[in-house]
Formats: C-alpha cells, sequence, structure tokens
C-alpha cells in the first residue's frame, strides 16, 4: 500500500458560475458586462504581432501599471496586476494573513475567501451579516489577522458607506484590510483615497465587470507602496511573468478609454435600475444593489424552482444553496433586450 495520498494538499475546490455553450442563451449567472470591450481592445488584437510571443513578456508588467496609475492619478509603486483579481486576492493571502489569528470576513460573500483560507491553512472567522444583508462594522473591531470585504458585498450587491469603511480600517491599524471593489464602478464611492491615509489598506480592482474584459484576466490592487513591494516579492517567488503579452497591451487599451468606460457602466446602472423596477412589480425583493447584478427573492415562489425553469428557457442565473440564501437569485445586468426577455418570461411564468 503507498501512502503518498496523506501527504496530498487536499482542497475543496470554488465552483465558478456555469459557462454553458451553445448558440441561444441569455447569460446572467457570473456577472459579466454584456457590453464588448472598448474598441481599441479589438483594434489592439488585430494589429497584435504574433511575432512577439517567442519573447517573455515584461515582468515588472509596467504598462499597464502605469496606465492603471495615471488613470487613478498615483505613482505606478502604488500598483500591483495580476491574472484577474482572484490571482490578486490569493496573493494578497499568501503575503499578509501569516499571524496565525483568524481572519474577518462577513459570513455571505464572495465564497472564493474560504477556499484561499482553507488551501493556505489561514484560520478564519465568518461575521454575520445583520438581518437586512449589511456589514456590521463593529464586528471587525476585535484583534484578528485581517480583514477583507468585497464593497458592493457579493452577492447582495449592497454598498457600505466610506466612512464605515474608514472606521473598519482605522481600528485594524496592525493588519491588512483589503476592499474587494470588484462591482465598484457601477456606482459605488471607491475607498481608493484612503490609501494615502492608511499604511494597511489594499483596494482591489478587476478589468473583468465594469471593463468588459473577464476572458482577459487582469486585476490589480492599490495600496501604500511597501505592501505593493511585498505582494511583488511574493509574486516573484512564485511565478514571474504572470501577465502574458495579449493582456499587458490589450489592458492598456481597455484602461486609457474612459469615454466608452463611462457610456458603458451607465448603461448597465440605467438596466439595473429598469430591472429593479420591473423585478418589483412581479414580488421580488432585494437589498438595493449598486452592483452589475440584483440579488432577489420571490413572496412565494422558491428560488430554487425559479432557477430551473429559466434554466430550462435557455436563461442562466446564479442559484446558491448556502443557508441563509438558499431563497435568493443572483441575477446578472444584461442589455436591456436580455432583461426585457427576463422580465417577460418570469411574468408568465408567474401568472400561470
Ligand atoms: C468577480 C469577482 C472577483 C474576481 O474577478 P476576476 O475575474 O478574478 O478579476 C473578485 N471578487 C469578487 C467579489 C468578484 O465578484
Amino acid at each position: 500500500m503507498s501512502n503518498w495520498e496523506n501527504y496530498v494538499r487536499k482542497v475543496v475546490p470554488y465552483v465558478p458560475g456555469e459557462q454553458p455553450g451553445g448558440g441561444h442563451i441569455i447569460k446572467l449567472n457570473t456577472n459579466e458586462n454584456p457590453y464588448p470591450p472598448a474598441p481599441g481592445v479589438q483594434r489592439a488584437l488585430r494589429e497584435f504581432d504574433a511575432g512577439t510571443l517567442r519573447l517573455y513578456p515584461e515582468p515588472t508588467c509596467k504598462s499597464l501599471t502605469d496606465a492603471i496609475a495615471e488613470y487613478y492619478g498615483l505613482r505606478s509603486e502604488q500598483v500591483f496586476v495580476g491574472v484577474g483579481s482572484d490571482d490578486v486576492l490569493a496573493m494578497i493571502f499568501l503575503t499578509f494573513f501569516n499571524s496565525g489569528l483568524p481572519i474577518l470576513f462577513p459570513d455571505i460573500t464572495y465564497s472564493f475567501y474560504p477556499v484561499w483560507a482553507d488551501m493556505l491553512r489561514i484560520p478564519y472567522e465568518e461575521k454575520p451579516l445583520d438581518g437586512q444583508f449589511l456589514i456590521r462594522k463593529e464586528d471587525y473591531y476585535g484583534e484578528n489577522g485581517g480583514v477583507i470585504f468585497p464593497n458592493p458585498n457579493a452577492p447582495t450587491g449592497i454598498l457600505m458607506e466610506l466612512s464605515e469603511i474608514e472606521d473598519i480600517v482605522a481600528h485594524n491599524r496592525d493588519v491588512i484590510v483589503v476592499v474587494d471593489e470588484a462591482y465598484i464602478d457601477f456606482g459605488g464611492v471607491s475607498a481608493l483615497p484612503l490609501i494615502e491615509k492608511y499604511d494597511n489598506l489594499l483596494v482591489v480592482q478587476t478589468f473583468s465587470k465594469s471593463r468588459s474584459m473577464a476572458g482577459m484576466r487582469i486585476g490589480y490592487a492599490m495600496g501604500n507602496e511597501r505592501l505593493i513591494r511585498y505582494i511583488s516579492d511574493v509574486k516573484y517567488s512564485f511565478n514571474s511573468y504572470t501577465m502574458n503579452r495579449t493582456a499587458l497591451v490589450l489592458g492598456v487599451e481597455a484602461i486609457k478609454d474612459a469615454a466608452y468606460f463611462k457610456e458603458t457602466t451607465e448603461k448597465v446602472i440605467a438596466v439595473r435600475e429598469w430591472t429593479k423596477r420591473e423585478l418589483t412589480k412581479l414580488g421580488f425583493s432585494f437589498g438595493d444593489s449598486m452592483s452589475n447584478f440584483i440579488f432577489a427573492t420571490h413572496a412565494w415562489a422558491p428560488a430554487k424552482e425559479l432557477f430551473e425553469a429559466l434554466k430550462k428557457e435557455g436563461i442562466f442565473v446564479r442559484y446558491f444553496s448556502q443557508k441563509r440564501i438558499s431563497n435568493y437569485l443572483r441575477i446578472s445586468i444584461g442589455t436591456q433586450e436580455e432583461m426585457k426577455t427576463l422580465i417577460s418570461f418570469l411574468r408568465g411564468y408567474l401568472q400561470r
């Protein structure tokens, strides 16, 4: 009998939303942007010289960190880029959550946090959201090994006030506080200005949602130069060439086009507000989402049943069987047309 299985790092992996293939589906299950990336991205891709792929990419990712820094009015030394914010967040867990004390995050939140913690053997405590699904800032004031939460939170979509975030950061000067702003561009207020005041704050964002680039895998962290240097050291100890040549070129094009970014995020917000009104008319209720999805429960129709019925119709939304939220659907905001199709199907289904 061989013994090797005793020494395997056994993990319960994160389960991403389905990526169904085929033609006629409406995909509202992974919070992708319904609009294409900025036109410059397509242009740069057409003009991309495959001959350059012979060479390794730039390990410091300078062109992209410079472009991100310029967009936010930061110095490049305050920016770290990675292969989607999932990669950036994993590096942050590895770099900073080593005190042996439990890190803190909400009980209902991005379900990747407990997966990274388990994989890296970081202890954690989940702090329950209140009855309205709000984060209670006081829950994060006690001794801990670090704090992480999304703002707006996922999958609730609910935004926390900047002053409350500052209270959490200020009560945790001895550990790193990470604000995961995957959805901040859909109407929220970023905690970014606080990085000048607090050297224990990291703000993490992504090109996957508001910049329509989920398929390119670009995420970034912004914070004090010392924090960024520590994450970089860990990255170089793991894989020096994280960002491929196409990602570096196309990422710059995406962040440059501020006008297109404004136009598409405003469209998503307008369609979200329309969808909220229609869902309310159909008997749904939800917290006030400031993201590109709505986390809704129906007055009498069970979420699981709606999820299955929608799926049969080729409309994919996300359902979580986890306790407290097992009667909710997370519905990403698609185009106006897609949302009209969703609403009219639901209207018919609920009136059977
Ligand atoms: C989508 C998402 C991410 C990860 O996005 P990437 O595609 O890896 O950049 C991180 N955090 C939250 C809360 C998300 O919803």
